[in-house]
């Protein structure tokens, strides 16, 4: 940007002014979706790959503010877990998932997404079982999903929190598997009731046979361990195909349905059954 001149720098400095206001204008009006109603969620079906039957959702949390429009978690997630917005929000998501997930059909789990800062939370295993006493939900149907940033932190608590939640019937699921750190040395001091691959081999695998590799790796590894191995953000039949081929036991992706608000109304206009 140097040798480009004065101008182009002063443009640059005026777009990253325009960020950070953007930025502050998100973290403020984010402490107040809460309140105002804007948050919402949309749940997406996993599907077992053999049977393609329908196992369970995943949570995902979408915020429609008056005039940002709809805000993608991508960019008010990680402004919420700078300035702590997420401890609230995440305790609004995991309420709000177990309540949904009750009147689903039987054995029908849920699965939500936690992020590091609530679980660097000495208590968050105690909150999470009295969302659960408080909404009913079986703790064996919620699935808790974590990715490995949460487990850079501190390791004995980590591993004390997952244990507490699994002593309680909570599942644990690794998520975006092979993009963190040492994906595997985790893999052997936690154990994981679900591994996730991340859905950047996914996206690849039908060009990429290092992508393919690694995917059927995985799955063998999952096999190996007696873990299930997710393939997530399967787009076409023909990734279908190939994650099915390559040992993966469940998936997630457009192809099999889309993240939707009401999973009864998705059903009936798809005519999908929940099995
Ligand atoms: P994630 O946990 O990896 O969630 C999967 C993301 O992939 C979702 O994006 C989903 O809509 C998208 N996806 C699913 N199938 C496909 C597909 O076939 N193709 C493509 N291209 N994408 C697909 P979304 O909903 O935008 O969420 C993005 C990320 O935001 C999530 O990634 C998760 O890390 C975070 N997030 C979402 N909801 C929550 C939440 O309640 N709490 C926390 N802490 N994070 C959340
Ligand atoms: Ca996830
Ligand atoms: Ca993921
Ligand atoms: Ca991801």
């Amino acid at each position: 940007a140097k040798s480009e001149g004065r101008g182009t720098v002063a443009h640059y400095s005026a777009e990253m002014d325009q960020d950070l206001q953007q930025r502050r204008r998100i973290e403020a009006e984010l402490r107040l979706a809460i309140r105002r109603k804007q948050l919402r969620l949309n749940f997406q079906p996993l599907v077992k790959t053999e049977s393609g039957a329908v196992v369970g959702y995943e949570a995902l949390l979408r915020w429609r503010h008056p005039e940002l429009g709809e805000v993608p978690p991508s960019t008010f997630i990680p402004i919420a877990e700078e300035s702590n917005a997420i401890l609230s929000i995440g305790e609004w998501v995991l309420r709000q998932a177990c309540r949904t997930a009750v009147s689903w059909p039987d054995g029908c789990s849920v699965a939500v997404n936690v992020s590091a800062i609530q679980f660097a939370r000495a208590n968050f295993a105690d909150k999470v079982f009295d969302i659960l006493r408080e909404t009913g939900l079986e703790p064996e149907r919620l699935e808790i999903e974590v990715t490995e940033t949460v487990l850079l932190q501190d390791e004995a608590q980590s591993r004390a929190i997952l244990n507490q939640l699994k002593a309680g019937g909570v599942r644990i699921v690794i998520d975006d598997f092979g993009t963190g750190y040492s994906s595997l040395s985790n893999l052997r001091t936690f154990q994981f009731d679900k591994i996730k691959i991340d859905r950047s081999f996914i996206a690849t695998m039908e060009t990429d046979r290092h992508a393919r590799a690694i995917v059927r790796s995985v799955a063998d590894l999952g096999r190996n361990i007696n873990v299930p191995v997710l393939a997530e953000g399967v787009e076409t039949a023909a990734q279908g195909e190939m994650i099915r081929a390559d040992g993966c036991t469940h998936a997630q992706g457009y192809y099999y349905g889309r993240p939707v608000e009401d999973i009864a109304a998705a059903a009936h206009t798809s005519g999908s059954v929940i099995s």
